[in-house]
């Protein structure tokens, strides 16, 4: 049986706009023109970037992005 595909959350809420999701997986992530508030390009990102997706949820400064995945969550849930 295979795992279900990591999915990903972003919380603009919690969002500060510091683009370290965007820098870090730029096919993953983006930020929207207006706000600089976090954009999902991929709910449930690609095998390829899915490294890049985790490593983003690491690295943002407001834990506003999530992975769930077979592992478990990574990144601020609440
Ligand atoms: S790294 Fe976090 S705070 Fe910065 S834009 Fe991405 S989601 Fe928002």
């Amino acid at each position: 049986m295979t795992a279900p595909a990591p999915r990903l959350t972003a919380d603009r809420e919690r969002c500060i706009g510091a683009g370290m999701c965007a820098m870090t997986a730029p096919d993953v992530f983006d930020q929207d023109p207006e706000e600089g508030l976090v954009l999902l390009l991929h709910t449930e990102p690609p095998a390829a970037h899915r490294a890049a997706a985790r490593m983003a949820v690491c690295v943002c400064p407001s834990g506003a992005i999530t992975l769930h995945d077979a592992e478990g969550t990574a990144g601020r849930a609440s």
